[in-house]
């Protein structure tokens, strides 16, 4: 038995994680739950037995007249990047870590910074192979098992592992991200700011959780394109408008105390990081890892919040609550003083699978480490976010209780009859679908 846990650090599970989807536990052995790169935060790929899909790391078949990439569920961003990229290639969509497995992501139908005009990723997956919780093996696609794929993207493993899939890339002419950072000093501005460059494919803002005032929500707003190879004139990039990102990683050596994150260091780190831009716009060309994969430049960054761990509360709300509802949550936040060391805000397009978190609105992602009073004030949160008619991620949370989940995502009884019927023993589960009663 190793002990195993996600991004967040909690919990800390004890079970075996076996590397063969050929050895699932026979009936009557206990319960079972895929896992890729562990990058979800909390309990959503633990359980008794976790299922690695990382041996399954295989490219299988690309269609280089259409870009379609045939390969198998544990082939990482990171590998995806590495072949394709220099073939003039990119992924559709992609989370803010290249450390995630495709079969993971498509698990948790993970949204970009493009989600409000490019839709997440099952919007670009044609069909994969799911093996049953029963053992068998079933191809699923828009047009075949239909159900099964709808449930199965967004549906955190739970109609079984993915093991194979086809995905659409995207044509790019150069490796390079023509951006533009503007500061937006309130949260109204900020707001508007989402509003005016709708258009714009990648957008993404930074936002000061701990301003008050005139200057609460205060944000920098980061957009961007895939550069064309004219744009790219003058630059590195004209040369070897493929390239690959070439930096080294640096790396947090070992677990900060758990005092280390304060209200005071999270002000401090907020307050620079505002402050790091001086000109209210900046514009330029940048490779893509600085722009889609910032924190990836860190290794193991999550050990800054302590061995106690933490979580991510990633809550969406429709368009028309945004403000109210991230003005109400900031305040909310003061009160208690807990501040996010680091919070973006996001808008999303329409939604997509049975149980997927997507919705058009706003999403606000806040890290919390884990302390005595948090789960409560987030039983808050849930409270406040439910009645402005939004949800709560499902790959970052750790705590949430089925009433919320019932309240919050529509398709949930359909997702419980589909696993009902193709799961009566509940062979195929994780702590999380324990909880929330999946
Ligand atoms: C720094 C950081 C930034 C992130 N940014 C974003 C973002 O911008 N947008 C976003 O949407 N998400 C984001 N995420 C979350 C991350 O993309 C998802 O949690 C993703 O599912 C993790 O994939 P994984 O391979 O690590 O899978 P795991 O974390 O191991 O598992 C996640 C879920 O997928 C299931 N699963 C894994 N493999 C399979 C398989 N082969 N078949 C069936 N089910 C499977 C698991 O059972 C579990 O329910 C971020 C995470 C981090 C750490």
């Amino acid at each position: 038995m190793s002990k195993i846990s996600n991004w967040g650090k909690y919990p800390v599970v004890a079970g075996p994680e076996l590397s063969n989807p050929a050895y699932i536990p026979a009936p009557g052995e206990g319960s079972w739950i895929p896992r890729g790169m562990g990058r979800c935060y909390g309990d959503s790929s633990l359980g008794e037995t976790m299922i690695s899909s990382l041996k399954l790391d295989r490219m299988l078949d690309f269609d280089e007249q259409n870009g379609i990439l045939t390969c198998e569920a544990g082939v990482t961003y990171e590998d995806l990047l590495a072949t394709f990229v220099p073939k003039g290639w990119f992924p559709p969509v992609t989370p803010g870590t290249k450390f995630v497995s495709l079969g993971g992501a498509l698990a948790s139908d993970v949204h970009g910074k493009n989600h409000h005009k490019e839709g997440s990723i099952s919007a670009y997956v044609l069909s994969f192979d799911l093996l049953l919780p029963a053992g068998s093996v079933v191809s699923c696609s828009r047009s075949e098992n239909q159900e099964l794929f709808w449930a199965t993207v967004g549906g955190m493993g739970l109609t079984g592992m993915i093991l194979r899939l086809r995905i659409q890339l995207k044509a790019i002419e150069t490796s390079a991200i023509k951006y533009h950072n503007i500061k937006a000093g309130s949260l109204a501005e900020i707001l508007a700011l989402f509003d005016e460059f709708g258009q714009a494919t990648y957008s993404v803002a930074w936002i000061d959780t701990i301003a008050g005032g005139r200057k609460r929500g205060r944000s920098i707003l980061m957009k961007g394109e895939h550069a064309s190879k004219e744009e790219t004139k003058g630059s590195a990039w004209e040369k070897t408008p493929l390239a690959l990102p070439k930096k080294l990683p640096l790396t947090v050596p070992f677990n900060f105390p758990s005092f280390a994150l304060n209200p005071l260091t999270i002000s401090i780190f907020n307050t620079l990081y505002y402050g790091k831009q001086l000109k209210h716009q900046k514009e330029g060309i940048m490779d893509y890892d600085s722009f889609f994969y910032p924190l990836d430049a860190i290794h193991h960054w999550n050990r800054i919040y302590g061995k106690r761990g933490f979580t991510q509360y990633q809550f969406v709300v429709p368009r028309e609550a945004g403000a109210e509802a991230i003005e109400t949550v900031l305040k909310h936040m003061k009160k208690h003083r807990m501040g996010s060391f680091l919070s973006v805000l996001k808008l999303l397009g329409p939604s997509s699978g049975l149980i997927s978190f997507p919705m058009e609105g706003y999403t606000l992602t806040l890290d919390f480490p884990i302390k005595k009073n948090l789960f409560p004030f987030l039983h808050e949160l849930d409270e406040m976010v439910k009645g402005w008619g939004g949800r709560v991620y499902l790959t970052k949370d750790v705590r949430m209780q089925p009433a919320m989940m019932e309240a919050t995502y529509p398709g949930v009884e359909t997702f419980r009859a589909l696993r009902r019927e193709i799961d009566p023993e509940k062979r195929v589960l994780s702590f999380q679908a324990k909880r929330l009663n999946l």
